[in-house]
């Protein structure tokens, strides 16, 4: 995150922030939500643990063991206590999860704070200066429910994320989202529409809508409005480039929002569904609403109307009760849907969810062994999948210099496919194109995790 005031802005005396984000994107943007309120308080942001007054955890507990993980953290921090008055505090979920638990639990702790509290942050953090240790971790209510209103100065760049719904609905058997984040509320369409045009005049190209499940966005709402309606109506907004969303529930992917692939210009063909497993057992056993024959017919109609969409997955090994025979249907399902990227996990059980109460009973050096081979597939599979781009021309948006930007005298480029791909391309020193800028590029290398190209036009 770096959309605080820099270092050569700050004036001494100046509080300095450090927010740490582990987990999705869900939580880089309420990173930056934590860091707009305090930048409004009169903090600057710092990456340097030694120069801050404030360091926040902004946790997530969907795939690992993220108390452990913050307190270890905290814990290497603790030192910095001894030379100046700095502030620790926990946010995402494990404040949710937590609350006030954690503050008894944890005496260096100086303030917890949920999701739904982030506009409550100057205040406590002012509390906790003070010395009144605060853990405030209240679900707002949904029905008045208020986001935080966006400020694209701290939305820098030519990408950015804009959240559309908070929490989930669903209750999949492993998943801790609804306990930690709460029943879904949809931010209303005229203010996704406000923000989107705030972010589009601050200079933002690509805008990517996010949620745990964007597809039932709009439900409680008046009108009852669909995600398709507001995709369109996102897409009409003059002066985006681009427009994606992640995630979507198969259950809730309409032929009409599959529809919208290849049809609005600006929406770039990429879509992430998670399968979660490919055995009509283990899904049902997950309460996924879908099996395997629904799943593969939103992929034919996604591809029907958008042959070179890529498509990208999250698969679970190892859920409680998963044979060998479901294990190679999801391998069986990952094979014909023929998936650009994936995210794959070993089943680990999140307490209070329904699933923590089965008997995780295949073996941890099973669930790494199919973890292996699953991922062994899929390696293959990108990999053949990539080489289709060799000698096309691909529209590409600039994010900016690449890890290794200066070549001799040229200069390389990092930037993005439609597809998602990575892309690096060199250019000289007089033509160096601005960070949000669409370039087409002929594509002359397909390397491990990017392609590489030339400029052409
Ligand atoms: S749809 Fe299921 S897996 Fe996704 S966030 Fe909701 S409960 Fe979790």
């Amino acid at each position: 995150m770096n959309g605080l005031p820099s270092e050569s802005q700050q004036v001494p005396g100046q509080r300095r922030v450090m927010i740490v984000t582990y987990g999705c994107q869900m939580n880089v943007f309420d990173s930056h939500r934590m860091a707009q309120v305090l930048l409004r308080d009169g903090y600057v942001e710092t990456m340097e643990p030694a120069e801050a007054d404030v360091i926040i955890f902004n946790t997530c507990s969907v795939r690992d063991k993220p108390e452990k993980k913050v307190l270890g953290s905290l814990s290497r921090l603790l030192p910095l206590k001894e030379i100046k008055p700095v502030l620790f505090g926990v946010a995402g979920c494990v404040a949710q999860q937590h609350g006030q638990a954690l503050l008894d639990k944890v005496p260096y702790l100086d303030f917890v704070v949920g999701p739904d509290n982030i506009a409550q942050l100057p205040q406590i953090v002012a509390d906790a200066r003070h010395g009144s240790r605060t853990a405030r971790a209240d679900w707002m209510d949904r029905h008045n429910y208020d986001f935080i209103p966006l400020d694209p100065a701290v939305e820098p760049g030519p990408t950015a994320f804009l959240t559309i719904i908070k929490g989930c609905d669903n209750f999949c058997s492993y998943c801790v989202v609804p306990y930690v984040r709460g029943r879904e509320v949809s931010k209303p369409l005229e203010l996704t529409l406000r923000e989107v045009g705030m972010l589009v005049d601050a200079g933002v190209s690509e805008v990517t809508l996010l949620g745990q499940n964007v597809n039932s966005w709009g439900r409680g709402l008046p009108g009852e409005p669909t995600f398709p309606d507001l995709l369109e109506a996102v897409s009409a907004v003059p002066g985006l480039k681009r427009l994606r969303f992640v995630t979507s529930h198969p259950a809730d992917a309409s032929d009409r929002l599959l529809g919208l692939f290849g049809h609005l210009p600006n929406l770039a063909e990429y879509l992430h569904l998670p399968l979660q497993a490919g055995s009509d057992d283990v899904l049902a056993r997950m309460r996924r609403k879908y099996d395997s024959a629904q799943y593969l017919d939103r992929i034919r109609t996604v591809r029907r109307a958008c042959p070179d969409i890529a498509l990208s997955t999250d698969i679970i090994v190892g859920f409680p009760g998963e044979t060998r025979q479901d294990f190679e249907r999801t391998l069986a399902v990952v094979r014909e849907v023929d998936y650009d990227l994936m995210y794959s996990f070993k089943y680990s059980p999140r307490p209070g969810t329904r699933a923590a109460g089965w008997v995780d009973d295949v073996p941890e050096a099973e669930k790494a062994a199919r973890l292996a081979e699953l991922q062994s597939m899929q390696d293959e599979i990108t990999r053949r999948r990539m080489q289709r781009f060799l000698g096309r021309t691909e529209e590409v948006l600039v994010e900016g210099p690449s890890k290794s930007s200066r070549k001799g005298a040229a200069f390389e480029i990092m930037g993005r496919t439609r597809t998602n791909y990575i892309v690096n391309f060199c250019v000289d020193g007089a033509t160096i194109p601005a960070p949000g800028e669409l370039v087409q590029v002929r594509i002359d290398k397909i390397l491990a995790h990017c392609l590489k190209g030339v400029p052409v036009g």
